[in-house]
């Protein structure tokens, strides 16, 4: 039987500096008949409409930290959602810390989740802990990105929203890694599992280090993400010299098929 079709689709490729061609990070894994989408930045819901998506469709929602550039489209969202009135349920999975944090976001937005349209649902994020449905395996593994900022605000008594996380997805034939936002390349070399297709952000790595531990891992493809206005778009010229892999910069649009 062949597998089902699956496509991730780049809705949103921006650095956290706002960029006047991308929407913030926001990633779409179509499944056919339910979509699960990775971060929701500034300029996702837009981009998801324009490609024709329904709100509702969306299922699951998985969260890789609290910065902005990942999560400031949530709230937008949940009210797509609910002004569809679709009672179609809705999980959010992120750091348990972060449970509280989002919540206030909604509810300070009158999305009250006892009076939302539909269920939603927090399915706090287990590190190393996969999640499954039928055609999908998600298994998050953290990163350092945001550990400095976590230690400051455990210093100064405020709240800590919980760690960056990494999604590594099983999916159709292959296997991509999400690298969300990174403390360093070094936050993925303990990864054990099959890297087919590697997302990573381009803010907090250097492209130098990248290439030979990605021919190291048997990476048979590359996108470049999370760039900013002033990267340098030759970047995957030179790599073609640097790694067999095939290197992609993503744009809001890429579509690849997982099949
Ligand atoms: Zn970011
Ligand atoms: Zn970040």
């Amino acid at each position: 039987m062949n597998p089902m079709p699956i496509r991730l689709i780049i809705l949103g490729s921006s650095a956290g500096l706002a960029s006047a061609h991308r929407a913030s990070s926001s990633y779409l894994l179509d499944c056919g008949d339910y979509g699960i989408m990775f971060d929701c930045g500034d300029g996702a819901t837009r981009n998801f409409l324009s490609m024709g998506f329904r709100p509702e469709w969306v299922t699951h929602l998985f969260i890789s930290h609290t910065h902005a550039d990942h999560i400031c489209g949530v709230s937008y969202f949940v009210q797509q959602r609910h002004l569809s009135r679709t009672d179609v349920p809705l999980a959010i999975h992120c750091a348990p810390e972060a449970v509280d944090f989002l919540t206030d976001v909604l509810q300070s937005g009158y999305l009250f989740l006892k009076r939302l349209s539909f269920d939603l649902v927090f399915d706090p994020v287990e590190p190393l802990t996969p999640w499954r449905d039928d055609h999908v395996t998600v298994t998050p593994y953290p990163t350092t990105h945001v550990d400095p900022m976590r230690a400051y605000a455990r210093e100064h008594g405020w709240p800590d929203r919980g760690g960056c996380t990494a999604f590594h997805i099983s999916a159709g034939n292959r296997s991509v890694l999400y690298s969300a936002d990174l403390g360093s390349l070094d936050d993925l070399k303990s990864i054990p599992d099959r890297i087919d297709w590697l997302v990573i952000e381009t803010s907090h790595v250097n492209l130098g280090d990248l290439w030979p531990w990605v021919d190291e891992r048997n990476i048979q493809q590359v996108i470049l993400t999370h760039i900013a206005d002033d990267f340098d778009l030759r970047a995957a010229d030179d790599a073609e010299t640097r790694t067999s892999a095939k290197v992609l910069i993503a744009n809001d649009g890429l579509t690849l098929d997982l099949n």
